[in-house]
């Protein structure tokens, strides 16, 4: 990894593929890093683990973070995908890697950059927050170049590879403790939400997600504010990786990549009758709804359903066995996410949903 040339935009070669390099200054040194990667897996990793995993992508008081690259002979436009801003969803991962392994420099024009895992302390103990300093990375853009080892990755991406976009894709999922649709998501919001909207239904996904509001601190408020077009991926997670899913991914970048004339794969495809569900509301899952009693959650309704005011979304039991709480929906809504883990503290969230548009 420290090998690899160091990631400069205008510097890429034209008719080129390659692997690059993102280094994201730390602000403590690796032993540091380690120490707090591994009292934050509660001792379950061997610490020689993490110190290997994490020494491998450490140079000069860096982290250093793989970035790939097809650039083609022609001109054009870029699409800049990203995947693992959540340590915990794979899905995006495995999709940028089968289209940077399709992808043929001498069929491109424009160029294609992908980094396929933004939080390498959060991946390696294979969580959705960093570790490092228990900041959720979707809550800090645009970042801060002196501040906490997260908001120093988030200036770094954002100003190294996310503010050359064309047009950008956060490919998320909902990772180990929750289920959601899969969908691809973008904001009814300024000058570029045309083009996002085009995009989006161009994706390919069962659903699409418009959202009339922009939540703080995600990587799309930060390239909407430099007036990008913008998309996010959701899927099923749950802990698993559905390999529908990464197909689903996949033929989504392709069909971006058709969309921008950046180039043709075999992976693009659109059936000619693709009518996707379209879903309205914020999208700010911190806005979801939360239980007020920790113990034992079982989900009572199934997600993607349409769930009337009142009805029972999951129960929480004591550990004696009482149904301490009765999680209920405060409107008819889509029910778009709903916790997949059984035990749950006081104050986590239970669900998320969305009006049909
Ligand atoms: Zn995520």
């Amino acid at each position: 990894m420290n090998q690899r040339p160091e990631f400069q935009f205008e510097n890429v070669p034209s008719g080129s593929k390659g692997v690059y390099k993102l280094s994201l200054p730390a602000p403590e040194p690796l032993g540091d890093l380690v120490a707090q990667t591994w009292l934050s897996s509660c001792g379950l990793q061997p610490e020689e683990s993490i110190a290997s995993a994490l020494s491998a992508h450490w140079q000069d008081g860096a982290l250093s973070t793989p970035v790939l690259v097809v650039r083609g002979k022609g001109s054009g436009k870029t699409l800049v995908a990203t995947a693992g801003v959540h340590g915990d969803e794979y899905e995006g991962m495995e999709a940028i890697f089968r289209i940077f392994n399709a992808l043929d420099p001498q069929s491109v024009s424009g160029t294609f950059v992908a980094v396929p895992v933004v939080t390498l302390p959060a991946f390696w103990l294979g969580v959705r927050s960093n570790p490092i300093d228990q900041k959720n990375m979707a809550r800090v853009f645009p970042g801060s170049n002196n501040g906490t080892l997260s908001e120093r990755i988030a200036a770094t991406l954002l100003h190294r590879v996310l503010r050359h976009a064309s047009l950008y894709v956060d490919l998320h999922s909902s990772g180990r403790n929750y289920h959601m649709l899969t969908l691809c998501g973008y904001s009814t919001i300024g000058s570029q939400a045309g083009i996002a909207r085009s995009a989006a239904l161009e994706f390919g996904a069962p659903i699409v997600w418009a959202h009339d509001t922009v939540s703080p601190g995600r990587t799309l408020s930060a390239t909407l504010e430099l007036g990008i077009p913008s998309l996010y991926t959701e899927a099923y997670g749950g802990g698993e990786v559905r390999p529908e899913d990464v197909d689903c991914y996949t033929q989504g970048i392709a069909n971006l990549l058709k969309f921008l004339d950046i180039a043709t794969l075999d992976e693009a495809r659109l059936p000619s009758d693709y009518r996707p569900r379209i879903l309205g509301g914020s999208g700010n899952v911190d806005l979801g709804i939360k239980n007020s009693r920790g113990g034992l959650f079982f989900p009572k309704a199934t997600i993607g359903s349409t769930v009337r005011a009142g009805e029972v979304l999951g129960i929480v039991y004591s550990l004696e066995g009482n149904v301490e709480e009765q999680i209920t929906a405060p409107q008819d809504a889509v029910l778009v996410m709903i916790r997949a883990t059984n035990r749950i503290y006081a104050g986590e969230l239970i669900a998320a949903l969305a009006s049909e548009n």
